[in-house]
């Protein structure tokens, strides 16, 4: 299958139209950004690494039972997946306080919750995606109920079986953003990106962190955190942990 119109160039992809109408590729980039894209740089290596891990784990969650976007990996940067008309809704899922949760409500860092939080963001850059209730997500029309039903169901427990996974790898799973879009048959599915970009990973023995922290707070090695994480998520894959 091979690249036909290009549709979408994002922060961290590219996407393009295939000869099938309900498919597209991702293209991942090598580019990283942060606060907002106000701070940006490249690292080469980095779309490959994201490309694998993001496959690996679709791969993983739709073996749960997940509905995904997820087709296939067809080389080191791309991936088919089916299209979708992405909900303008930005879901965070955490398990331990950090990030600007802390920021906005002066709570206390490293936090283990009681039980996982749900957030909604408006995915809008303009406005720096802000925080929604979901009562805005439903009479702004961003959402319907049945979506948002579904939408919170599908994010918890890709929070457990990607929870579950992480603490095999002896990964701390600390938060992470999804995205969900609506298919050509009308079906929600996971849509995006599932990596070091879009989730927050800590070591479980250093507390080290393995994700797009390090380059938000300058912690240096970027790319060895990434590769880090495929190192472990390839080798259970070898051991048939999954
Ligand atoms: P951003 O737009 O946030 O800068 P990216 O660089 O990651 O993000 O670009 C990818 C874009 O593609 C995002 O806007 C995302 O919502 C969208 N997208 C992800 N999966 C699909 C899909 N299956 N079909 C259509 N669009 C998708
Ligand atoms: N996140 C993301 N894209 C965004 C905002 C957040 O992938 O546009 C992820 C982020 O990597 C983290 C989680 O969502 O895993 C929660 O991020 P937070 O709200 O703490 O935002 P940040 O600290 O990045 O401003």
């Amino acid at each position: 299958m091979e690249k036909k119109k290009f549709l979408y160039e994002g922060k961290a992809k590219k996407i393009y139209d295939t000869d099938d109408v309900n498919l597209c590729i991702i293209e991942y980039k090598n580019s990283l950004t942060a606060f907002n894209a106000l701070k940006k740089d490249s690292i080469e290596g980095k779309g490959e690494l994201n490309n694998l891990i993001s496959s690996s784990l679709f791969e993983l969650l739709s073996e749960k039972g997940i509905p995904t976007h997820f087709v296939k990996r067809v080389d080191n940067i791309h991936q088919i997946v089916k299209k979708v008309s992405i909900v303008p809704i930005e879901v965070v899922v955490r398990n331990i306080t950090t990030g600007s949760l802390c920021k906005r409500l002066g709570v206390e860092e490293g936090k283990v919750l009681p039980r996982p939080l749900v957030e909604l963001y408006l995915k809008d850059d303009a406005l720096g995606d802000p925080l929604i209730t979901e009562d805005h997500a439903l009479l702004f029309g961003w959402s319907t109920e049945e979506q948002l039903l579904k939408i919170k169901e599908i994010a918890l427990k890709v929070n457990s079986v990607l929870s579950e996974y992480f603490t095999g790898l002896r990964i701390i799973l600390v938060d992470f953003k999804l995205e969900f879009g609506v298919d050509a048959e009308g079906r929600l599915l996971l849509a995006d990106e599932v990596s070091p970009d879009t989730c927050r990973f800590w070591d479980r023995d250093t507390k080290n962190r393995l994700d797009k922290d390090r380059f938000r707070k300058d912690l240096g090695d970027v790319l060895g955190a990434y590769q880090e994480i495929w190192r472990r998520i390839s080798s259970s894959n070898e051991d048939g942990a999954r």
